[in-house]
């Protein structure tokens, strides 16, 4: 589904992506874990061009991720992104917000749009919550409304970036919950978080990052067993 070969990026003169290889399967679900700043965020970016790779290539379900708009654009409706910050619009409810890129993007009939939106805030479990605006809803549930706004898309790939750091711990399993829900179903994921409990439930593979390199990739029983670089060991002994 995603294909990554000698990915390199560079931010000015700094070199924050140094020659990423990474495949990722269909339905596959990877953990990507690592430092704070090691270029996480950076890689996911660049799988739907958010960020611009200088060198390597990008293939996602066939398409090269290049110059050509056509191709992004392809690329942007098959890639959903759920982020830290959940950038729900305020001045739109829950269910508008899961209405508007359908509508916009696809020019789907409003009818249609409304059904669908609710088909994923039930899979979401916040039905009951369509008619309110964000400013209304606890954070974990905000996260979810953005969750569902993504799969309206019903896109082949959901990026996940650090979705639950930004939520008070009570909140961070009832999201979590979603996700694992949703790795069920077959979804190709790419998750970045330190949620532990679930990479070692959900994830295929770890990847682990350190100053723009992949220094590590590993089933998660191999990964926490016994991670093969200093590196991976001195991270999981700060987080675990
Ligand atoms: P992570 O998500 O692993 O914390 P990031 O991918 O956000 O790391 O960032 C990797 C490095 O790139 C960091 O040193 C960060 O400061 C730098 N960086 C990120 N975005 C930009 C940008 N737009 N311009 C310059 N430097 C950036
Ligand atoms: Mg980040």
């Amino acid at each position: 589904m995603i294909t990554m070969t000698g990915v390199n990026k560079w931010f000015g003169r700094f070199h924050v992506l140094k020659d990423i290889d990474l495949a990722v399967a269909t339905g596959e679900r990877i953990v990507i874990c690592g430092p704070s700043g090691s270029g996480k965020s950076t890689l996911i970016r660049c799988i739907n061009r958010l960020e611009e790779h200088d060198e390597g290539r990008i293939v996602i379900d066939g398409i090269e991720l290049d110059e050509d708009t056509r191709n992004i654009a392809a690329i942007r409706r098959e890639v959903g992104m759920v982020f830290q910050q959940f950038n729900l619009f305020p001045h739109l409810t829950v269910l508008e917000n899961c209405v508007l890129a359908q509508r916009r993007a696809r020019g789907t009939p409003r009818k249609e749009a409304e059904a669908r939106a609710m088909h994923y805030l039930e899979r979401v479990r916040i039905p009951e919550q369509a008619d309110k605006y964000p400013a209304r809803l606890s954070g974990g549930q905000q996260q979810r409304v953005a969750i569902a706004r993504s799969l309206c898309m019903e896109p082949k790939v959901m990026l996940f970036d650090e979705p639950t750091s930004a939520l008070d711990p009570e909140m961070i399993k009832e999201v979590l919950d979603v996700m694992i829900d949703l790795a069920g179903t077959g979804m190709t994921m790419i998750v970045v978080t330190h949620e532990m409990g679930f990479a070692r439930k959900v994830a295929d593979r770890m990847v682990f990052m350190d100053e723009g390199r992949i220094v590590e990739i590993a089933p998660p029983a191999d990964f926490f067993a016994a991670p093969k670089s200093d590196r991976a060991s001195l991270f999981l002994s700060r987080i675990l």
